[in-house]
């Protein structure tokens, strides 16, 4: 893979630019997605952000969201998009594995693809070019750096400045993981003196739960939270059967991982979603504890050192032997 500097070439003239990014698609996906797509319009091209399956009811207010494509809902206009396109634009994944039914497509594409990313072991073969960084605190602060690289800094508007906060302020967890360093207050110090509101932005994100949601989360912390190991590992199973009652909307899971980790004895949490008989396994480690290679070792996964994912096509029962037997020795 070539540094991310050998497109800036290609963004001379107008091109039809396709940008994706990984199944379930979170804020910081999403973010940088638009982000992106509300930059290159401004420069003349012609992008469209095609996601791998539904999108977050949570950000349905972010600039752009009205434009994006759902490869599970409308593959047919997708690979025409793609088929029209001369760049792509791979953002937040590192794998091609991560799109699901895009990949192959993408993968047999014959244009440029080009990778901007924060997560552990990327597979840069598949990339001609592009910026791989597990110490960014987001992708959407890569997409930032992406167009101060380019020399466009003041063509940054509150519809990017918007995208680009919300996916920042996610995956840093509101400003207070590790990764938030000097760079991520000075992005944001840059797009308050841009008069971004971004208190709304907070509200929109985490103040805008279902009645519904609130009482799942509640069901899944009361009856079903497990915390074993001395009180250092949490896990929270919940099987198909179990969820259907709740009608979920896509993302009425997202952060339930992270709760346990408010106690204080809990080192590492560990949320297993059944989804038509595959179950998802969500990891969340305080301190030392490396999930990433966990979840890639033992369930197919991967991610950053502290948060990642995976899954299993074994039953709850069988997973979740395999998950107590294994984990516990990496929990010191
Ligand atoms: P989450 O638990 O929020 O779904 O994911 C945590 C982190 O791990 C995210 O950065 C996500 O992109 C990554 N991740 C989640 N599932 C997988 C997976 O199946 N494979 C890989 N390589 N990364 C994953
Ligand atoms: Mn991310």
């Amino acid at each position: 893979m070539l540094s991310i500097d050998h497109i800036f070439q290609a963004l001379e003239s107008p091109k039809k630019i396709f940008i994706t990014t990984h199944q379930k698609p979170d804020a910081d996906a999403i973010g940088s997605s638009l982000g992106l797509y509300h930059y290159l319009k401004l420069k003349g091209h012609e992008p469209t952000v095609v996601i791998p399956n539904e999108l977050p009811d949570f950000l349905h207010w972010m600039p752009g969201i009205e434009t994006v494509l759902n490869f599970e809902s409308e593959s047919k206009t997708c690979l025409g998009v793609l088929k029209e396109a001369e760049l792509i634009f791979c953002l937040d994944f590192n794998h091609l594995s991560r799109v699901k039914q895009l990949e192959t497509p993408i993968r047999n594409a014959v244009q440029p693809r080009i990778l901007i990313d924060h997560h552990l072991q990327p597979e840069p073969e598949v990339f001609y070019a592009g910026t791989s960084d597990p110490d960014k605190s987001s992708t959407c602060e890569m997409i930032y750096d992406f167009i101060i690289q380019t020399g466009d800094k003041e063509l940054i508007n509150d519809d990017i400045a918007r995208c680009l906060y919300t996916g920042t302020m996610t995956d840093t967890g509101s400003f207070r993981f590790p990764a938030t360093n000097a760079n991520v207050h000075e992005m944001i110090a840059f797009f308050k003196s841009r008069g971004l509101q971004h208190s709304r932005i907070h509200e929109d994100v985490y103040d805008s739960w279902t009645e519904n949601r609130m009482r799942f989360i509640g069901y899944a912390m009361y009856q079903k939270m497990e915390v074993v190991h001395q009180g250092k590992l949490s896990i929270i199973a919940l099987t198909e059967e179990e969820i259907k009652p709740f009608n979920l909307l896509a993302g009425d899971t997202e952060g339930l991982v992270n709760m346990p980790l408010g106690i204080q004895s809990v080192k590492v949490s560990v949320l297993l979603t059944q989804k038509n008989g595959i179950i998802k396994l969500s990891f969340r480690s305080k301190g030392q504890i490396d999930v990433s290679t966990f979840s890639r070792q033992h369930f197919n996964g991967g991610g950053h050192f502290n948060a990642a994912g995976g899954s299993s096509e074994e039953s709850m029962e069988a997973t979740l032997t395999k998950l107590k037997t294994l984990i516990t020795n990496i929990i010191p």
